[in-house]
């Protein structure tokens, strides 16, 4: 028998969240960003999940390709844009639409030669300081793409860095909305952190009228059903539902008296006696090392506590709310349980001082992970 960690992509729960972003989207196209293998999902395992989508947008090449192979037609956007005159060639071949950060992408694509000119999205730095073209800089950059017979259509972009928090939007969309007032072409705007809170505000008022219509807007993490901002709210306040369940099942028990300790560097001490198990899930499965006793996990579906440290291959919990679960129980690091439960991947990250992305993106490769 294998060894029993598994993790299952919900296809459901891909298709619902996607609808939710939609609503949220208004009269706006909808990319479903796919970077990073699908968040860790799988590309391949997602694709059923998010055709409804208007595009895929995502970062490498080599997951372009992936896409075109699934059979998708529509859209693809290169988020970064190309890293070499030679992915050009690819994105003539593959109908890839790409964005332009940077002079040198300008450079290159004035270069290329091709039978059919790209859709780009130009990128405006509007204050994240990533990637992009500073404010000053923006309309001499669209007006150099502009020239180019390479270059079809240009949609105009950016990108928010505190969606998410009290600092909000408004200060890039001012920037954005100025720079771009009377320059054509569709616009692409928003996260999900944007997408959930700013819609409404949105893209909103800057001098008493709507600054920005976005014509795309870009969400990720909500369609992986993990809240953009927790913890100021969870997937049950936006409508989400898990779609990466990570599951185990207890291997052994042990049971502690007063004073017994557990793991690597006896960080936990038994105040009293108590049963522990111990489940086939640890660091090298992706499980956060960092998560701390008292971190959430359910066992049969009910809300349990890990004690202890993670190891590379398991983890103890505390097995004091179900006192009848013993070897080969279900135990859910993060998604649903079997039972109906629901255990949100940001509640784990949480515990471990991150965010539910870099849970998801860690899952590691060494754990069988089916769509279902
Ligand atoms: C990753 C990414 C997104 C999606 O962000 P989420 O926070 O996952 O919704 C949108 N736009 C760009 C440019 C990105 O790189």
């Amino acid at each position: 028998m294998p060894r029993p960690i598994s993790a299952t992509i919900h296809t459901e729960a891909l298709r619902h969240n996607f609808a939710r972003a939609r609503l949220a989207a208004g009269d706006a196209r909808v990319w479903a960003v796919v970077k990073a293998n699908a968040y860790g999902h799988g590309i391949e395992r997602v694709y059923e999940g998010l055709r409804a989508a208007d595009g895929f947008a995502l970062l490498d090449l080599d997951e372009a390709e992936r896409v075109r192979a699934l059979g998708w037609r529509g859209p693809i956007l290169l988020l970064e844009g190309v890293f070499e005159p030679r992915d050009l060639e690819l994105c003539s071949r593959l109908d890839l639409w790409h964005v332009v950060h940077c002079e040198a992408q300008i450079d290159m694509l004035a270069m290329h030669k091709t039978q059919r000119p790209h859709r780009v999205f130009l990128k405006m730095n509007s204050g994240m300081n990533r990637l992009g073209f500073k404010p000053a800089r923006y309309r001499g950059a669209w007006t150099r793409l502009n020239a180019l017979p390479q270059v079809e259509e240009i949609t105009l972009m950016t990108h928010f860095s505190d969606a998410d928090g009290p600092r909000g939007i408004a200060e890039q969309i001012a920037v954005f909305a100025a720079v771009t007032a009377d320059l054509p072409g569709e616009r692409s705007l928003s996260n999900s952190a944007a997408l959930l809170r700013h819609s409404g505000d949105a893209l909103v008022t800057h001098a008493g009228r709507l600054a920005v219509v976005a014509d795309w807007v870009r969400p990720g993490i909500a369609v992986y059903g993990s809240a953009p901002d927790h913890p100021e709210h969870g997937i049950v306040h936006w409508g989400l539902q898990p779609t990466m369940t990570l599951a185990t099942r207890l291997i052994a028990t042990q049971d502690l008296v007063a004073g017994d300790s557990v793991g690597y560097g006896s960080t936990f001490t038994a105040p009293q006696p108590m049963r522990i198990g111990i489940a086939a899930c640890g660091y090298a499965d992706g499980y956060p090392r960092l998560c701390p006793t008292g971190t959430p996990v359910l066992v049969d579906g009910v809300r349990c506590r890990t004690v202890g440290r993670v190891s590379m291959d398991m983890l103890a919990i505390d097995l004091g709310p179900v006192p009848e679960a013993g070897l080969g129980s279900e135990v859910t690091l993060w998604g649903r349980s079997s039972r109906g439960t629901w255990l949100p991947i940001d509640e784990v990250a949480a515990a471990a001082g991150t965010v539910g992305y870099e849970l998801m993106c860690a899952l590691a490769p060494r754990v069988p992970t089916q769509a279902a």
